[in-house]
């Protein structure tokens, strides 16, 4: 607004000095001032006028530093950081590096098991290993066979022109297997869709089409049978020894199916399922015989092929394993007895490389730079380890900075480190979270995990509060924030004013961010980890964008000056923390129906570990007063079995729960402390 409009409030000649009530009037009339409480804060920063900025004793974030970060970590040249990639090694080193200049302690010991080897000055000192699958490979004995018509001779299928196993496949052979077509292999009992009820795939191979009858349709009832995992747990179910894919593209390199990947989060399948391209399949290079079948399994029929001979297939893939990091460093706490509590400040550096599993973007190859996703909570998180070990009075606890790895695929990094804690996890105090904070817009910032700690709302309305007021020389020489940040600057109140009218010194009014609380601890990424093991969380988020996971997500389209004021916020909160000789008190936080939905009518309020899913699935969590919680089912135990259906990995889970019906009672079976028990749930309808 232009004060100049209101030329009654300003008095005296040489040295004009403002009323406060005067400009309390505009403030409300302008809908600046959103509580009167505001009017006792400028009260009190008109008497300290002249006493120089708040933040003065204290290190502000860099928006330099911060773009020197992102610019490098967002490059080409480290290619979309993708776990276990060279790319995603460089970044780990370049924030070791950081880390190592800002004197944090490294986290790994000579004690460590396969460290000693590193020199002390090492960045891979700082560096926690976990196991990773970086990729498949194909090993000799793949093979397959079969032939459809008479006079068409038994073929073998050429491994990559013709066909390939899927990422995920089981190895296995079978010899001369009897074979049967199921359509699109789906068994959705919610939908009252079960491709395999009039057919035997007991001990047989399974042929499907891949997709489903919805086409393309991604919010269509059928969209989720879509991914080849259900399909495997149908044809699993169904009794089925293997199950082939018939690809719907005309070229069979065009399939992305057939590009051997592997999900880190899923698991194995648990039995052999591979892909053939249609041509191969119908033995024909005639079109029209695809479009034919598809268009009768799309009318709900399933056409009977017959297979002229029997089916063998041998599926031999290796995968591998690499090295994945999270990068770990520590600020020892100067209290003798607090410094045993940590306070953990995260953010992962990892991305999609050039795309693949959860890549929005239309083609794959090209880099994903993931600048906002999660450069920007990677240079924060470098940001605070700096201000925090450069400030002259050291936190009180010990903070621990970790950049972690494996985000993107199922927060495989930071549930290691829960798993694999390197300080404590019943001395660590709270864990905060910075995930996507550089594309500020309208000052939105969104907090999560409000309701997981008793102290959490009055932490955030403080840390919040004290953005608002800022005394300043000149308009023009603020500092280094709010020079940058015009956007976040709600107006300058002129307090003294010069001769010639131009202002001396200034009351600026910052907008306090315009926040969003939520109260789950639980959310789409790393303090989920945390919160599952009871522990304080913090998750701090700008929200989504156009560019989220694709490769556009650029640096130049990082709001840095906003995400500096993020982080002297964070910096805020991570001090109030520290300031307070008790530690915050958790909570069970009442869940988002927003959370992780699974889109799926019926509701257990299980949180499903990702990482961990080869004999059951894993529970990283209970959401309190849920269906789960009711039955007695606690943190840490391990389904086996759900509603009479075997459950393997979080896929299998989820079928089951597809299968299930609000108000009915079933059996789960769970392994606790290695013991198996069996107990009863009835699941809610989920709203
Ligand atoms: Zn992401």
């Amino acid at each position: 607004m232009n004060l100049r409009q209101h030329p009654g409030r300003l008095f005296s000649a040489r040295l004009r000095v403002v009323r406060a009530a005067s400009y309390f009037e505009v403030f409300m009339k302008e809908k600046l001032l959103p509580r009167i409480s505001l009017l006792v804060a400028l009260v009190v920063a008109i008497s300290i006028a002249g006493g120089g900025q708040q933040t003065q004793t204290q290190i502000a974030p860099s928006v330099e530093r911060l773009r020197t970060h992102i610019e490098h970590l967002a490059s080409d040249k480290l290619e979309g950081r993708r776990t276990g990639s060279p790319g995603a090694n460089l970044a780990a080193e370049y924030i070791a590096r950081e880390f190592s200049r800002y004197g944090l302690r490294r986290s790994i010991g000579y004690d460590t098991p396969g460290m000693s080897h590193f020199e002390a000055d090492s960045p891979k000192r700082y560096m926690q290993q976990f196991p990773y699958v970086a990729g498949v490979e194909l090993g000799k004995a793949n093979k397959l066979s079969f032939s459809l018509a008479d006079n068409v001779p038994l073929n073998e299928l050429r491994l990559g022109d013709d066909w390939m196993p899927l990422g995920s496949s089981s190895n296995g052979q079978i010899e001369t297997g009897a074979a049967v077509f199921v359509g699109f292999g789906i068994a959705a009992s919610e939908l009252k869709y079960d491709e395999y009820s009039t057919v035997d795939a007991r001990g047989k191979i399974a042929f499907a089409f891949t997709g489903t009858p919805d086409g393309d349709n991604p919010h269509g009832p059928f969209a989720r049978y879509e991914d080849p995992r259900w399909k495997a747990i149908a044809a699993k179910n169904a009794g089925a020894k293997a199950l082939i894919l018939i690809s719907q593209q005309r070229q069979f390199a065009d399939e992305p199916l057939s590009r051997l990947q592997y999900n880190n989060s899923g698991g194995e399948a648990g039995l052999p399922v591979a892909i053939i391209s249609s041509r191969a399949f119908f033995a024909s290079p005639n079109e029209s015989d695809l479009t034919v079948q598809l268009g009768l399994v799309k009318q709900g029929h399933t056409p009977t092929v017959t297979f002229k001979s029997p089916v063998t297939l041998s599926v031999d893939i290796t995968r591998r394993a690499v090295p994945a990091y999270n990068v770990v460093g520590i600020l020892d706490g100067s209290d003798p007895t607090l410094k045993n509590e940590t306070i953990v400040i995260g953010a992962h550096y990892d991305h999609l490389g050039r795309g693949g599993e959860g890549s929005l973007a239309p083609r794959e190859g090209d880099i994903h730079h993931g600048a906002d996703d999660n450069a920007s909570g990677t240079a924060g998180l470098l940001e605070l380890a700096r201000i925090f070990s450069e400030q002259r009075s050291r936190p009180r606890r010990t903070l621990v900075f970790i950049a972690f790895s494996g985000e993107e695929e199922g927060l495989l990094g930071s549930n290691y480190y829960v798993n694999h804690p390197i300080m404590p996890l019943t001395n660590t105090v709270a864990m905060i979270n910075m995930d996507m904070i550089g594309r500020m817009k309208d000052n939105k910032l969104i907090v999560g995990g409000a309701g997981t700690a008793q102290e959490w709302r009055q932490v955030i309305a403080a840390a919040n509060a004290s953005e608002r007021i800022r005394v300043t020389a000149t308009p023009e020489s603020s500092g280094d924030i709010s020079k940058t940040s015009t956007s976040s600057i709600g107006s300058g109140v002129p307090m003294v004013t010069g001769i010639n009218g131009r202002t001396i010194v200034s009351l600026v009014i910052e907008k306090s961010f315009d926040l969003t609380l939520n109260e789950d601890g639980f959310g789409p990424s790393d303090h989920s980890s945390f919160y599952a093991k009871q522990i304080p969380v913090l998750f701090l988020w700008t929200g989504t964008h156009e560019d989220y996971h694709k490769p556009s997500d650029t640096a130049d389209k990082i709001n840095y000056a906003d995400e500096a004021r993020v982080l002297a916020f964070v910096a805020r909160v991570v001090r109030d923390v520290d300031n307070n000789d008790k530690r915050p008190v958790y909570t069970v936080a009442k869940s988002e129906a927003t959370g992780r939905s699974t889109g799926f009518r019926v509701y257990l309020g299980t949180i499903p570990n990702y990482a961990d899913s080869s004999d059951g699935l894993l529970l990283d969590g209970v959401r309190d007063d849920s269906p789960a919680a009711k039955a007695g089912i606690k943190a840490g135990d391990k389904i086996v079995k759900l509603a009479g259906r075997d459950v393997k990995n979080v896929y299998d889970y989820t079928y089951a729960l597809g299968e299930m019906k609000a108000g009915q009672e079933y059996d789960v079976e769970l392994m606790r402390g290695g013991e198996r028990l069996k107990l009863k749930i009835v699941p809610a309808a989920r709203k």
